[in-house]
């Protein structure tokens, strides 16, 4: 059986979820290929039917292998229950599906995941359903953008791409008082480093593809909600006909296991980084909410145990072949989508084009870093080698 104790986070996270006794003894849980499940008699197919049965009907909807992952996450978050979806951004569509119907509003931040704007803008705006995007630093002026139809105040603390720190307490505050629920994307503190729920958050959404899974290897989306959520985005799961494949789920239930370890060196060497990168002439700003440089450094040290590894830097330059020559010299720094494995990636920010509410005004290149598990010497180096490449070309134009 899981632990029965009340024990501290790293406890909880080395030991959610297990059931040796239930496998032989077993520490992990076996990987269940399954679609078909049986049932022995008419009685016990009526009673896999009846509301709050705990076991498995049918593949689709989960196993043991799932369930060990759920539960370890919902642990970990101190929700009340944790739905998997198949990839973060499902989880995203999943958890705003399950509170809205045509007629209804969603506060979206205007810092959020760009992806969130393509589905706002186009899929929900054509069922009748509209969003109004505002300033992620808002705080308890929110209270002047809720209609009488908003059901959801979306957050995400640091935005994307431009790390804006959220007033999520007061935002949570403002929204329960109009009867709003209140969903965050919790990806950039691998559900460790931000507790959603003593926060006031209900729902609390992962791209577990990130840090969780940690590997760089599983698509894999979570929402984690409080008792009041559940049950809602449990029936949208199952509404919109989503499946996670079981060797996915192990692999992230075996990536869930280190990840308080594999946070706290992404912390330190993006400490290291981000503080070089502060003294380089190259540098405009170094936007990473644990330098106390960062204008939303207070809400970090309030809110937050700790960093991760993700953080985006601004250059002064200007010139695109300078900066392309930057990001094209880096070595250990490779260029691609996604982040939170255990590699360092850099890539040219460009979704603040498309903001609205608070229009991006900044004319050099932003670059977001995310700092892997490598040497930071090594990771500092190869910087430095990008940013000798750039004064030359610079110089050369
Ligand atoms: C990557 C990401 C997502 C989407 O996750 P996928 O697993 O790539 O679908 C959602 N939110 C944030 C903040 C992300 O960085």
């Amino acid at each position: 059986m899981a632990l029965k104790g009340t024990f501290r986070r790293d406890t909880i996270i080395t030991h959610a979820g297990l059931d040796p006794e239930a496998n032989h003894g077993i520490v992990n849980p076996p990987v269940y290929h399954a679609s078909t499940i049986t049932f022995p008699s008419v009685a016990a197919w009526d009673e896999a039917h009846k509301p709050g049965f705990k076991g498995y009907i049918y593949g689709r909807y989960g196993t043991p292998t799932h369930r060990a992952f759920t539960d370890a996450v919902a642990a970990m978050e101190g929700g009340h229950g944790t739905v998997a979806f198949p990839s973060g951004f499902a989880a995203v569509v999943g958890a705003i599906l399950a509170f809205v119907k045509t007629g209804d509003h969603i506060l979206m931040v205007d810092s959020a995941y760009f992806p969130n704007r393509r589905l706002c803008d186009n899929f929900l705006k054509n069922m009748g359903i509209e969003t109004t995007y505002y300033d992620p630093l808002i705080g308890g002026g929110i209270r002047d953008l809720i209609r009488p139809n908003t059901k959801i105040v979306y957050t995400e603390s640091p935005g994307t791409g431009t790390f804006e720190m959220q007033d999520i307490p007061v935002i949570a505050a403002e929204a329960h008082k109009k009867g709003c629920v209140v969903l965050t994307d919790n990806t950039w503190s691998g559900g460790m480093l931000f507790n959603a729920f003593q926060h006031g958050v209900d729902v609390s959404i992962h791209a577990a593809t990130k840090y969780i899974v940690g590997h760089s290897d599983v698509m894999l989306g979570t929402v984690t909600c409080n008792e009041a959520s559940l049950a809602a985005v449990e029936s949208s799961f199952k509404s919109l006909g989503y499946s996670v494949g079981p060797d996915d789920i192990y692999l992230a239930l075996r990536g869930l296991r280190t990840i308080h370890v594999r946070l706290k060196r992404h912390e330190e060497n993006a400490m290291k980084v981000a503080e070089w990168l502060e003294g380089r002439p190259e540098v405009a700003r170094v936007l990473f909410p644990a330098l106390p440089s960062h204008p939303g450094h207070a809400i970090w040290k309030r809110d937050f145990t700790g960093a991760s590894g993700l953080f985006s830097v601004l250059l002064k330059e200007r010139s695109k072949p300078a900066t392309d020559a930057f990001l094209d010299t880096l070595e250990i720094f490779r260029m691609g989508a996604s982040w939170g494995g255990y590699e360092s990636l850099a890539l040219p920010v460009s979704n603040v084009l498309h903001r609205t509410a608070v229009p991006w005004t900044e004319k050099g290149l932003l670059v977001r870093l995310h700092i892997g598990l490598e040497d930071p010497a090594d990771l500092i180096a190869d910087l430095e080698a990008g940013f000798s490449r750039l004064a030359q070309v610079a110089k050369a134009a």
